[in-house]
């Protein structure tokens, strides 16, 4: 079903040149946009950040297309409907749109329990191609369940897949007590995808480790990592910040940034702060009663998150420290940049952490970071320079750390500006696209040129929902 035919001229950081035909009357109109998918099936690139599953991921897909679309890809991102108030196509700018497809109920669905609809997924997106009369000749695929479904275009049609993990079963599940019944079949289908797709995107050197220690040995990669966008996300006046979001000079401002998740570790943090407080009593440095915890993001009490952030509360009023403690709830990004700055110290406790965009974030706004670590962290964050590394769930070494940067001024100083000049040389979301749009034309060249690796994809190659929700 493929259209097959590409033209071989490729200019500098453009597309290879195909008509993108989504209406026959655009055609005239954007003859030199070449269209690709992206394919998110949870992660909603058009939804709320911050709230139940939303973070890392639709971050990362909706930058990457918009940055994409810019450099003059036609982009299409694909997600699934997850709730039948949402728009069925949102046009973010000219040349990029999210895409809700139907697979299964029009409602939330935990991600455990999501693949048995990924047939369903293909077949919508197969339906809306035949409808926009189009054939995605690459797709780029983030999380296994959707990489799952770009195998399965694969099998169906002629079609270049890139792929990003995200996150690793097989990393994930050494750090978590609970695993799901579905692990077995996520492992399968990781390692399928690593063999099977025509180029893997690891977001750090350490991604790229995991990948080949503990996936498989056979499959192509190439490191590009995420970004931030270093317009957004810049060092401004932290007196100016204070004063718009009313924090007093005097305070001491730890803050946390993300979604209400365990494997973020929100717990260690608290307890840290906790142990930090006694600390500050015994010594004369900062008044214990300027402490501030600053927990930025989740949702209401009542949605799908609000189990771990009652959790959390309950631990901050055991902790006495509630007068410390502030939860801000979800803040978009517009604002987010006012947080960091205000910060003194930006904390990601995370067990797991694939890459932690709010690291490079805080960075990017010159905030020392105290990071677990790692996966990811161990890349963005470079300990004693613009930040701490410190041991997971080990909460008073995290309660040092936080102590250091907050009693040692001239320390805090240099790491604010070895931070943000670490991010805006190593990750803008426009260098992250240009790496990808110039992997992109480089495979689908390969595709013409037929010089393309190997890819045994047999019509019953790739694992069936249903065989391996069996057999797990
Ligand atoms: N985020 C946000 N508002 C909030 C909380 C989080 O915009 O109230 C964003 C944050 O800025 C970051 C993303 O959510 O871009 C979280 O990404 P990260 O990679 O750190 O974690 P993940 O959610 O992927 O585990």
């Amino acid at each position: 079903m493929s259209t097959g035919k590409f033209p071989t001229t490729i200019s500098n950081n453009s597309p290879v040149t195909q008509p993108h035909q989504p209406f026959a009357a655009a055609r005239s109109k954007i003859p030199t946009r070449q269209a690709i998918a992206l394919i998110s099936e949870h992660g909603d690139p058009a939804a709320e950040i911050g709230k139940d599953a939303a973070g890392g991921q639709n971050v990362y897909v909706r930058q990457v297309g918009e940055a994409l679309a810019k450099l003059g890809w036609q982009v299409d991102m694909f997600t699934r409907k997850s709730s039948p108030y949402d728009a069925t196509i949102v046009q973010h700018a000219p040349h990029c749109r999210t895409i809700r497809l139907t697979a299964g109920p029009e409602a939330y669905i935990p991600r455990d329990e999501l693949f048995q609809y990924m047939p369903a997924f293909v077949d919508a997106l197969q339906k809306f191609q035949q409808q926009e009369g189009t054939n995605y000749p690459l797709a780029h695929t983030n999380y296994w369940m959707s990489g799952w479904v770009g195998m399965e275009l694969q099998r169906r049609q002629n079609i270049q897949l890139i792929h990003t993990y995200h996150s690793l079963g097989a990393v994930k599940y050494q750090s978590v007590s609970d695993i799901p019944a579905i692990a077995q079949t996520r492992l399968a289908v990781e390692k399928q995808i690593l063999e099977q797709a025509h180029c893997v995107v690891a977001t750090s050197p350490q991604e790229l480790d995991d990948l080949e220690t503990l996936v498989s040995r056979i499959g192509k990669i190439d490191v590009i990592p995420c970004g931030t966008d270093v317009s957004t996300f810049r060092p401004i006046s932290k007196a100016d910040a204070r004063k718009q979001l009313g924090i007093g000079t005097k305070e001491k401002v730890v803050l946390y940034v993300g979604r209400f998740d365990k494997r973020k570790g929100i717990e260690t943090l608290v307890r840290a702060t906790g142990e930090l407080r006694t600390q500050l009593t015994q010594g004369e440095e900062i008044n214990p009663q300027n402490l501030k915890l600053l927990i930025v993001g989740g949702s209401d009490p009542q949605e799908a998150d609000g189990a771990e952030r009652r959790r959390i509360e309950e631990i901050v009023s055991e902790l006495d420290l509630a007068a410390n403690t502030d939860f801000v709830g979800m803040v978009g990004h517009d604002r987010l940049a006012l947080y960091y700055t205000a910060a003194d110290v930006c904390v990601i406790p995370s067990h797991y952490e694939p890459f932690g965009l709010v690291a490079i974030e805080a960075m990017a706004c010159g905030t020392p970071v105290v990071a677990s670590n790692v996966g990811g962290l161990k890349f963005t964050v470079i300990s004693e320079e613009t930040g701490l590394l410190v041991t997971p769930q080990d909460v008073s070494e995290f309660a040092r750390a936080i102590g250091r940067i907050l009693t040692d001024e001239v320390w805090a100083r240099k790491i604010r500006r070895q931070a943000s000049t670490r991010v805006q040389e190593n990750f803008s979301w426009t260098g992250v696209a240009i790496q990808l749009s110039d992997l992109y034309r480089q495979l689908l060249a390969q595709s013409i040129l037929g010089s393309s690796l190997p890819r045994t994809v047999s019509a019953t190659s790739t694992l069936l929902p249903q065989q391996v929700i069996k057999a797990s």
